[in-house]
């Protein structure tokens, strides 16, 4: 089988053979990332709600209401990250990039019910009730839409155009998942640069972009070991 490379524009690894074989234009630590990003939004859209709420509040000051007049910092990125969207809104090319001729980012219900429109009017499976990006999110990562998407050829653009919407919401948020590192050699290349991230399956390697799970970097944590034992005896 020829070698043949993930479809996200971000990532650089090689589709392995199993993956080619089902179909996957998407590497496994790709789909398995999409999940997790689809997961962490509706956290971080309770948060963004929290910060909502707080800037819209006018404060009362003897009993008289006193309006604030400018925006704090930050408040326009919030409002337009939690606007909604119509089920029309998710009408266009799927292998157009929506961020390209879009001025500033969509918001995450935008994002969000493109794909689910997409999916859904394709495989003609029902579409979740409600379209809220909370409804949107889950129905995404329900294991058949994820699944049959990451064998589209357009499952890069989704990538990326979802990891540049999580980009967009982590900075506004302040809210990351914590990368820590692992003070264990890389399995293939040998430096020291493995980290782990929250709610990741995968750990990946600084250097060489390997991803391992946790059983694979046990086990060769233990065959270094028996090497060590080995030439020690
Ligand atoms: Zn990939
Ligand atoms: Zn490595």
């Amino acid at each position: 089988m020829t070698t043949t490379s993930c479809a996200a524009e971000s990532c650089t690894r090689a589709l392995r053979d199993t993956e080619q074989a089902t179909g996957q234009t998407l590497c496994t630590p790709c789909v398995d990332v999409i999940g997790v990003w689809l997961r962490e939004l509706p956290l971080q859209i309770t948060v963004l709600e929290g910060s909502r709420q707080r800037e819209t509040t006018g404060t009362s000051g003897g009993g008289r209401t006193v309006y604030r007049t400018a925006p704090l910092p930050g408040r326009d990125d919030v409002l337009n990250l939690l606007g909604p969207a119509a089920w029309s809104d998710g009408v266009r090319d799927p292998h157009g990039d929506a961020t390209e001729d879009q001025h500033g980012q969509l918001p995450i219900a935008g994002v969000l019910i493109h794909w689910v429109r997409v999916i859904s009017e394709d495989r003609r499976w029902n579409p979740p009730v409600s379209l809220t990006p909370q409804s949107l999110a889950a129905w995404l990562a329900d294991g058949r839409p994820l699944d049959w998407a990451s064998r589209q050829d357009w499952a890069g653009v989704m990538h990326d155009e979802l990891r540049d919407l999580m980009r967009t919401v982590r900075d506004t948020t302040c809210l990351r998942p914590r990368r820590r590192a692992i003070a264990q050699p890389c399995p293939r290349c040998d430096s020291l640069a493995l980290v782990a991230t929250d709610h990741q399956i995968y750990t990946e390697c600084g250097t060489c972009g390997s991803m391992y799970t946790r059983e694979e970097l046990a086990l060769a944590a233990r065959i270094t070991y028996a090497a060590l034992d080995a030439d020690a005896a």
